[in-house]
């Protein structure tokens, strides 16, 4: 019998790490509180900078380190959300109909909020689509149109700036010292990084994780990763411009300089050398940068005996070599000994099953291809191809290389559109669709090579699966509020991993495991969007015996289900013995279909296989 999720958590190891990292915030907390009675006032604001810094860091965590889209441009979004609150707090002058917005920081941070929102919007819908280097290119683009924006603007002030900026009060308690407005500064960050972490142990979380790597995998599993970039990207914006509404409010002026594009870099920086994947690696990023540079500013000048920023070539070469040294920052070298945090995960068993689709009936034919020609130039890939799919029926697509297999299946999985004929899944038309339609329509699929989240544990990688599931999004996710969905979620991974007997690796990092069961791992992953057809591309390639064999089992158990399966395979014994039926193609056409050992003793076949051979 397989191993019950939940019987795992009580005897993971590093029980005494995994209490320490219980505690650990508690601690911070406490300590957090006793330094504006105990540090010195160069100290608090030391503090206080190295807070309002981690919070812009820490939306580049979650876009640069775990979405993988890098922004140079960071700086302009902390000075919208500062000239925000610097304009609508200081000007009496307001015209009337904005009469009503100014005066209140708080109301201002709202504002400024809101229009942080709409321009990375904006600004995200024009530079997300660019591909590569172009939207880094794009960030510092903006970056610094911004920056001059706020130089010439003559309500903003010009060069010289705002000055007059009221401090926040909070209850009537005016934040005037650096020592008052250092409790908002870190409450603002701890609640950010709470949120964040909540976030990225989501559903949506587990959508921005794939971003980085598997944005094809994700589509196919009925994730939105134009949005999900979208959201991290607006969410990173945020964290930057509450930053600069709290840094307007502690300096009390704004000018255009800590805004540009030099600062942009910086904070990238931060979140690069803090360890870009990890939210706390933003606090420790933003701490060592922070006090590396005060530091060496009084340093590097007195050592050359002469003024400059010499800090800046320092930071150069570091960054080198923490990218050579350690491209994952200083934060999983600080932590490498507590405890992976997959092991203290808790599978609710218990938590009540998802709706599933009405399955069809034995012998239903699910898909068709009828006649479908597709043509790269002048070479026709696939030549009036028909073939068949029925529920519970295995189907092999085999033939030898460069037939045309992989190009049948990306045009009955949607992924490509043929140049003539149709594809009808279900009585619908499978061409035009996007991966993530024909994902809602219960055809679910695996890759040739496989693609998984390395680093994320088996369980979380196949619960991608059940993201079509599931409709809880960030604020939900943020705040905790989507606990039972996600046990829901959560649950059917599991279920679905017991099923295909990964059971003892639910807590494995995908990476460790063996080919074959990486495979195994993509077949349940496919099956937790409950589909009713299921697309396996090359499953056996690179597989060992014996990891032949399980697979073959586990196929003939999901068709005793009603299972229906589609696959395509190079591997002539693989198919026989497990197959109902088969269709050979060689040269882009089919020319034999039938039963397993009618097929391997027709003369055509024997040729296109042993042909190429000789
Ligand atoms: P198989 O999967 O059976 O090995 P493929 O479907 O990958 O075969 O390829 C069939 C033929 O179509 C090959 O000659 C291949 O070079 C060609 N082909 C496949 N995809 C493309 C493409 N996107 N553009 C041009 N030619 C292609
Ligand atoms: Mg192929």
């Amino acid at each position: 019998m397989s191993t019950p999720a939940s019987s795992r958590v009580a005897t993971s190891p590093g029980s005494a790490g995994a209490g320490l990292l219980r505690v650990l915030p508690w601690l911070l907390l406490g300590l957090l509180l006793l330094v504006p009675a105990t540090l010195s006032p160069f100290y608090v604001t030391l503090l206080n900078y190295i807070g309002l810094y981690a919070m812009v860091a820490l939306g580049l965590v979650l876009l640069t380190g775990v979405g993988g889209l890098t922004s140079f441009g960071q700086g302009a979004f902390v000075g919208l959300g500062a000239y925000t609150t610097a304009v609508l707090s200081t000007s009496e002058t307001l015209p009337g109909w904005m009469a009503w917005a100014g005066g209140s920081p708080w109301l201002a941070l709202v504002i400024g909020l809101v229009l942080t929102a709409v321009i990375a919007v904006v600004l995200g819908s024009l530079t997300l689509k660019l591909s590569g280097h172009y939207l880094p290119l794009g960030t510092i683009a903006w970056g610094i149109s911004l920056y001059f924006l706020f130089g010439t603007m003559e309500v903003l002030g010009g060069h010289t700036g705002l000055t007059g900026i009221p401090p926040i009060s909070l209850f009537g308690w005016e934040l005037n010292e650096g020592g008052e407005i250092f409790y908002l500064i870190w409450a603002f960050l701890l609640v950010a990084i709470l949120t964040t972490s909540n976030l990225l142990d989501s559903r949506e979380g587990r959508a921005i994780r794939a971003l980085k790597g598997g944005r094809v995998m994700a589509e196919s599993m009925g994730v939105d990763t134009s949005r999900s970039r979208m959201i991290i990207f607006v969410i990173a914006a945020l964290h930057a411009a509450a930053s600069g509404w709290l840094y307007a409010h502690m300096q009390r002026f704004v000018n255009p300089t800590p805004f540009g594009l030099h600062i942009g870099i910086e904070f990238l920086f931060m979140a690069v050398v803090g360890g870009a994947g990890h939210v706390w690696g933003a606090v420790i990023g933003a701490a060592v940068i922070t006090i590396l540079k005060q530091w060496l500013q009084d340093l590097l000048p007195a050592l050359f005996g002469a003024s400059g920023n010499f800090e800046v070539i320092v930071f150069g070469v570091m960054m080198v070599i923490i990218l050579q040294r350690a491209p994952n920052g200083l934060w999983p070298i600080l932590t490498h000994w507590w405890p992976d945090a997959n092991a203290k995960r808790k599978v609710d068993a218990g938590a009540a099953p998802l709706p599933r689709r009405e399955m069809p009936k034995a012998g239903e034919v699910l898909l068709s291809a009828i006649d479908v020609t597709r043509k790269f130039g002048g070479l026709v890939a696939n030549n009036k191809m028909n073939l068949s799919v029925a529920a519970g029926e295995i189907l092999a697509l085999i033939g030898p290389n460069g037939a045309g297999k992989s190009t049948m299946f990306n045009q009955v999985s949607g992924v490509d559109t043929p140049t003539s004929g149709e594809v009808l899944f279900r009585g619908q038309d499978v061409a035009g669709k996007t991966s993530r339609e024909v994902a809602r329509m219960g055809m679910s699929r695996t890759f040739q090579h496989v693609r998984l989240l390395a680093d994320m544990s088996v369980l979380e990688n196949v619960a991608i699966g059940t993201h079509m599931r599931g409709s809880k999004s960030v604020l939900p996710a943020a705040w905790r509020l989507d606990r039972a969905e996600e046990a829901r979620l959560l649950a059917e991974a599991a279920r679905q991993i017991e099923r295909v007997g990964l059971a003892e690796h639910m807590f494995d990092a995908a990476g460790s495991l063996a080919l074959g069961q990486q495979r195994i791992l993509e077949i349940a992953r496919a099956l937790c969007s409950d589909p009713c057809l299921l697309l396996l591309d090359e499953p056996a390639a690179g597989l060992r015996y014996r990891e032949k064999q399980i697979l073959g089992d586990l196929l003939k158990k999901l068709r005793g289900e009603g299972m229906a399966i589609l696959l395509v395979e190079h591997d002539m014994d693989f198919v026989m013995g497990l197959v109902d039926r088969v269709v050979v193609m060689e040269f882009g056409e089919k020319i034999a279909e039938g039963l397993p050992e009618e097929v391997q003793k027709n003369p055509a076949v024997l040729e296109a296989y042993l042909g190429g051979v000789a």
